[in-house]
């Protein structure tokens, strides 16, 4: 049987359903989740939708984001939902470690597990799979799902609208080579459904607080160094820095494009220092796959263009790791920066 038929015969029927999404939940997550939960809701099913941790105020005027439940601030609610779910739904991650401690429980509830997913290398732990690298984002593959079960009636304005701002944020503004005439058909689609591109766009990207671009014009100042000779330019933020500018979470989203845009620089990093860590964002232009090297090199992953990791070493260390990486890389980040 078809992962299509398996998931339709398993929701003719009233169920117990676990959405989750992955660690510091990005629009796409959060508006396939919440459109997906919505749809699901108004065929009678019992939703919880969980993020493992806050996410982002720019992010929080979905509809149904009010029911989201916080795994950190939430554990024993959501191990009781959890327990008792017949069905869980991972959506915009394929990597159980992508959602921390909560990835051990998923993994060995007994309930249904489907995984709905557009990053490189999925990890099989899903009975149903919707999982296409070739989809821009998450969002789509809902749409894309929504049609198939013939839900469509289901996506009003506001479930069009969580679908779009994934859609949106995911092609970076319809920029990145993930942007295909599917996606724009897609699109239309939502715009049909209801979805208000404007309005959404304002939300999600200039709500930014005075203490925001302030941070962003130190940093752009101060905090990014430029390998000339690489085509690399990477940012960095200590946990002074945080304090000094008051950054909540999200305030650094973003940042790394920054250095991406300058001409000629094919690759971009973005180091933020944490008490436990140094989380990395990683950005590519052409066929260098920042997935592949956050993978090798810095225990992370996502897709070809657009990947994360993480270093247990000091900010100073995973920097000068970077930079001897970058200098070895050398003649591959020149010679695909060519293949643009
Ligand atoms: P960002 O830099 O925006 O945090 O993430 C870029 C892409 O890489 C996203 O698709 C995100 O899901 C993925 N990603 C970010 N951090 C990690 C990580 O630590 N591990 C893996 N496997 N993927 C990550
Ligand atoms: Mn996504």
């Amino acid at each position: 049987m078809k992962d299509a038929e398996k998931f339709k015969l398993l929701l003719e029927s009233p169920k117990r359903i676990a959405i989750t999404v992955h660690t510091n939940p990005d629009a796409d997550a959060l508006g396939s989740a919440l459109g997906f939960a919505s749809i699901l809701k108004q065929l009678g099913h019992d939703l919880m939708v969980i993020s493992p941790n806050e996410y982002p105020d720019f992010l929080k005027w979905m509809k149904g984001n009010e029911e989201v439940v916080v795994y950190e601030k939430s554990v024993a609610k959501v191990d009781s939902f959890i327990d008792e779910a017949e069905v869980i739904c991972c959506l915009d991650f394929s990597d159980l470690k992508r959602i921390g401690a909560l990835g051990e429980k998923v993994r060995s509830a007994k309930a249904i597990k489907v995984m709905i997913d557009h990053h490189l290398e999925p990890e099989k732990f899903a009975d149903i799979e919707k999982w296409s690298v070739e989809a821009g984002a998450t969002a789509e593959l809902i749409y894309d799902l929504a049609e198939e079960m013939n839900w469509l009636e289901f996506i009003g304005p506001e479930e069009a609208d969580c679908l779009y701002a994934g859609i949106m944020t995911d092609t970076g503004g319809f920029r990145h080579p993930n942007t295909t005439k599917h996606i724009h058909e897609v699109v239309a689609n939502l715009i049909g459904l209801g979805a208000n591109t404007s309005r959404i766009a304002k939300l999600v990207y200039d709500t930014n607080t005075e203490s925001r671009l302030r941070l962003m014009g130190f940093v752009l100042s101060q905090r990014m160094v430029v390998m000339k000779d690489y085509d690399v330019a990477y940012i960095y933020l200590t946990l002074e820095d945080q304090k000094k500018f008051n950054v909540q979470k999200g305030d650094t989203e973003g940042l790394v494009n920054y250095a991406l845009s300058i001409a000629n620089i094919t690759i971009a990093a973005m180091f933020t220092e944490s008490k436990e860590m140094v989380k990395i964002s990683f950005r590519s232009i052409g066929s260098f796959s920042v997935n592949e090297f956050a993978r090798k090199n810095f225990e992370g992953g996502g897709h070809a263009n657009a990947a994360g990791g993480r270093s247990e070493l000091s900010l100073q260390d995973t920097l000068e790791r970077f930079k001897s990486l970058v200098i070895k890389n050398k003649q591959q980040i020149r010679h695909e920066a060519n293949t643009i």
